[in-house]
């Protein structure tokens, strides 16, 4: 008894051994080190801060009633950038996709090398009429004000577009000829799915036979301390792939009548039974890219957090547990399942003689639209139930940490502030990025702007806003990434 005894607890030992010596030494420092740091540009802070507060001005929103697109608006965006950025339209061959989304071309002078493609979006979310009082500037007055640009656009993703405009523009100023050719392209519909803008962008850059080095669109951010959980730095995630969308309409069709006399399921009874079905049998959790992250992280994370994330074969249904005991983190390891839409009957008395609901997945890049669509059928179980699949696309493929446009990311922002630490992720929305897969391998998402959970709240809510000191920042990185693909691209 006592010989058990011992041996349980010698291997019980051994375990927690190995367990902490896995702490130790499983992750090893994966920051890229800078030899040199970038000095940043000097320019005219207070004229740039007040170009964006001009474009967030123009109300360039997408609707999701195509008829209420006003074409007055994504005009007078397109004349301003002319208007402020006159070397750009100088120097650049600018073309009009599908009337409205913008691609700048400046020619490099070494046709060896492939082109890089920088990409922004033009439109932004409508807001809520309810939601205005709240605002504490209107939410298209461009109102700066203690160090902050308000307005709807000022993160998604005017930003983007302005910053990249700026930093091109000075690089014309400063008299710099490209070696490599960059592309910008801007979208005019990225927030109702791109299919008029990003899409039309990239099938015409495949018809010219355009193929880039790499393609830079919005998505990740650098997230202030604390909000990279057991990491007490900044760090900057760099998106390397996108989760899929889809819908499935769920219909039951029925004879209908009197509800005096119903069925024992109404077909409302039996969509709900679907749909609780659906929600008791959620996708199977994935650590794949939680591990792609913090591979890149454990050196700089807290033991704890290192011994646990080094021992998953003892640690990862713990692991799982955690991250999907919160409906933010459960969204980063799993497809997701989401009931939003139903209908029945229009009148109390009537029984449906058609009911729906439609259940929204965000797909993880391991799962497919097919394999959603059957899990769905067979988790559901009733032939009652038809489904419809509507506006579905794939999850992204994963784009390498390995190619240049990553190492140029990765090196760039490490070389303005060494205490950033940069991971790759998987962004959890949409981008316009994802229709680009047939031009290029490595599309990576990024914008220099540091947030918290409150000025994440603003994008596509109430008080979007920027601070200044971001904007900055953001145009410095945008010049210094164009500098190292194009000028002098060294690692090309
Ligand atoms: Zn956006």
């Amino acid at each position: 008894m006592k010989k058990v005894g011992l041996s349980v607890l010698g291997v019980f030992s051994l375990i927690v051994i190995v367990a902490l010596v896995k702490g130790v030494t499983h992750y090893t420092d994966q920051q890229y080190h800078p030899k040199s740091y970038i000095t940043p540009i000097v320019f005219n802070e207070q004229k740039a801060i007040n170009r964006l507060a001009k474009a967030i001005r123009i109300p360039t929103v997408s609707y999701d009633d195509p008829e209420n697109f006003e074409p007055a608006s994504f005009n007078s965006m397109a004349s301003m950038l002319v208007d402020e950025f006159p070397n750009i339209h100088t120097a650049a061959e600018r073309t009009k996709i599908n009337d409205y989304s913008l691609v700048y071309k400046f020619k490099g002078s070494d046709p060896s090398l492939k082109p890089a493609l920088f990409m922004g979006h033009m439109d932004v979310v409508s807001v809520d009429e309810i939601t205005l009082d709240k605002w504490t500037h209107p939410p298209f007055s461009g109102t700066v004000e203690n160090g902050m640009i308000y307005g709807r656009g000022a993160i998604d993703d005017k930003s983007t577009v302005m910053a990249l405009m700026e930093a091109m523009e000075h690089h014309l100023t400063e008299g710099h000829t490209l070696k490599r050719t960059i592309y910008f392209a801007f979208g005019h519909d990225e927030e109702v799915g791109g299919k008029q803008g990003a899409k039309r962008i990239a099938e015409y850059f495949e018809q010219s036979g355009t193929k880039f080095e790499f393609v830079l669109d919005e998505g990740g951010v650098i997230l202030k301390p604390g909000m990279m959980p057991n990491i007490s730095q900044e760090v900057a995630i760099i998106g390397v792939a996108e989760k899929g969308f889809m819908n499935i309409r769920l219909v039951v069709e029925q004879d209908g009548g009197h509800s005096s006399t119903p069925p024992e399921h109404t077909g409302a009874g039996i969509i709900a039974q679907a749909i609780v079905k659906l929600e008791n049998a959620p996708f199977p959790a994935d650590l794949s890219f939680t591990n792609l992250t913090f591979d890149k992280l454990g050196s700089y994370a807290d033991f704890g957090a290192r011994v646990v994330m080094s021992n998953q074969w003892l640690t990862a249904p713990i692991v799982k547990h955690v991250l999907l005991s919160n409906s933010k983190t459960a969204a980063s390891i799993r497809t997701t399942t989401a009931a939003t839409m139903l209908s029945a009957s229009s009148k109390s008395n009537v029984l449906p003689t058609q009911s729906t609901a439609v259940v929204n997945f965000r797909i993880m890049p391991n799962h497919s639209i097919d394999e959603i669509k059957s899990y769905v059928e067979q988790v559901i179980d009733d032939p009652k139930v038809k489904l419809e699949v509507f506006m579905a696309n794939n999850a992204s493929p994963v784009s390498t940490t390995e190619a240049l446009g990553y190492k140029l990311l990765e090196q760039t922002i490490r070389e303005f502030d060494k205490n950033v630490l940069v991971a790759p992720y998987m962004v959890q929305g949409g981008t316009d990025a994802k229709y680009f897969y047939r031009v290029s391998d490595s599309i990576y998402r990024f914008m220099r702007v540091k947030v918290d959970n409150e000025l994440l709240s603003g994008m596509h809510g109430i008080d979007e806003r920027i601070p200044t000191d971001d904007y900055i920042k953001g145009i410095q990185l945008f010049h210094e990434l164009i500098y190292k693909t194009a000028v002098v691209p060294a690692l090309g």
